[in-house]
């Protein structure tokens, strides 16, 4: 687990926020990285097929007039009017293919929030995609986070980066052998960049430790316990400020990864300065640290299972067979297996009477937490040091050289 000890209510709200671009004369976009003109308004009003048929926005200018237009139209009408019926439908397929069973819902909330609207006016099918994955901790609509994000990442909201978006999580599905699941929201194109992020400091030997594990978004843990039982009552502050989660069911070999909306919000944190990863991996990586402690384990067990498995199959095989002719070609393979069998209890047996945490332990024997959060426990302070072992290894070097050795020549696995 991972929280921190404060918890942020969202920020200003989105008038707020305008009223502070309007002042700076820019349309819809914080003064940092401006992608569009300030005096002219972009909408997409056309998607094409490149050569190699990724679709792609064409933007076209769109006055204030036209603006004030589109928010006039009839109830129901969200994107800026007036384009050609093959664009109509290509629109609508999009839509549809991006946010699925979602989409009435979220269309119902923007033509429910004047704001929305109005940015879905200025920006079309991105501004949609902007706000449908940059919600609030309750999961409502926050559109000046949507703007936010939108101006810094555009590339995030276009057609052509989410089909992008879309090849990294099948990328990051097949290379870590993970699965990757929605809670009460979905991996956006910013959270699947921050899981490649942290996935992509995983060497070789490491990355079988995290594999079958399942990565599952969640805007809250309070949200998620309350979907599980609706009588659910949250308490403050330790349902609302984790921001990942490492749960395991070894018995039905369920390894869960849940990340909340909270590890994107401590950018401030001056103790992070110098993390070679943005905000948000550390804690990913902190979650995965989780999987890296009991990853030897894991594998140790699931091998003991299986080895006993295929030995009982040919047992049985073997018992069944009445005569000693039939018998005898199953004897070499029931000695076979009953050898792995007995090898991988061994290694279980082994790997339980020293388990990595009491090595680790003995690493940080009489030293100073590595972080704050270290100080809570010791599977907590592996997290921490895997974290940084791998965010600022410098760091861990001058703090704790022994450790980083053990970390550098995988001495958990
Ligand atoms: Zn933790």
């Amino acid at each position: 687990m991972k929280s921190f000890n404060y918890h942020k209510e969202p920020s200003a709200p989105a008038n707020q926020y305008l009223r502070s671009a309007k002042e700076k004369s820019l349309p819809f976009f914080s003064n940092s990285k401006p992608f569009f003109s300030p005096q002219t308004m972009y909408a997409d009003t056309h998607i094409l097929h490149q050569q190699n048929s990724s679709p792609v926005i064409q933007k076209s200018p769109l006055t204030n007039v036209s603006v004030e237009d589109c928010l006039k139209q009839k109830t129901g009408d969200l994107l800026p009017g007036k384009v050609g019926v093959v664009e109509h439908i290509n629109r609508e397929v999009m839509l549809d293919e991006i946010l699925g069973k979602q989409r009435k819902k979220i269309e119902n909330e923007i033509r429910q929030d004047y704001d929305a609207r109005k940015f879905v006016c200025e920006a079309g099918i991105s501004a949609m995609l902007a706000l449908y994955y940059n919600r609030d901790y309750k999961n409502r609509l926050h559109v000046e986070l949507a703007r936010k994000n939108f101006s810094e990442h555009p590339e995030y909201y276009s057609l052509a980066g989410i089909d992008a978006t879309k090849q990294t999580k099948e990328m990051l599905k097949k290379k870590y052998n993970i699965f990757m699941e929605s809670g009460d929201k979905d991996w956006s194109p910013e959270d699947i960049g921050l899981l490649a992020e942290a996935l992509g400091k995983l060497t070789e030997k490491e990355i079988p430790l995290i594999s079958n594990y399942h990565f599952i978004r969640w805007t809250s843990r309070c949200n998620q316990l309350i979907a599980k039982n609706a009588d659910y009552e949250c308490e403050f502050p330790e349902d609302y400020n984790k921001c990942g989660l490492h749960e395991t069911d070894v018995v039905d070999r369920k390894y869960t990864i849940t990340m909340y909306d909270c590890m994107k919000d401590d950018g401030e944190d001056k103790s992070k300065q110098g993390y070679n990863v943005r905000t948000g991996a550390d804690t990913i990586i902190h979650e995965i640290g989780h999987a890296m402690e009991f990853g030897k384990q894991r594998l140790a067990i699931e091998r003991a299972t299986d080895t006993k498995k295929e030995y009982g199959r040919i047992k049985r095989q073997y018992d069944a067979a009445t005569t000693a002719d039939a018998k005898r070609p199953i004897e070499q393979k029931l000695k076979a297996a009953e050898k792995k069998k007995d090898d991988a209890d061994k290694e279980l047996d082994k790997i339980l009477a020293g388990p990595v945490i009491d090595q680790f332990k003995r690493l940080i024997k009489n030293k100073r937490p590595l972080t704050p959060y270290a100080a809570t426990s010791a599977t907590e302070a592996f997290a921490e040091a895997f974290m940084l072992f791998k965010v600022a290894p410098g760091k861990l070097k001058k703090l704790n050289k022994p450790l980083f050795d053990w970390f550098s020549k995988g001495g958990f696995m």
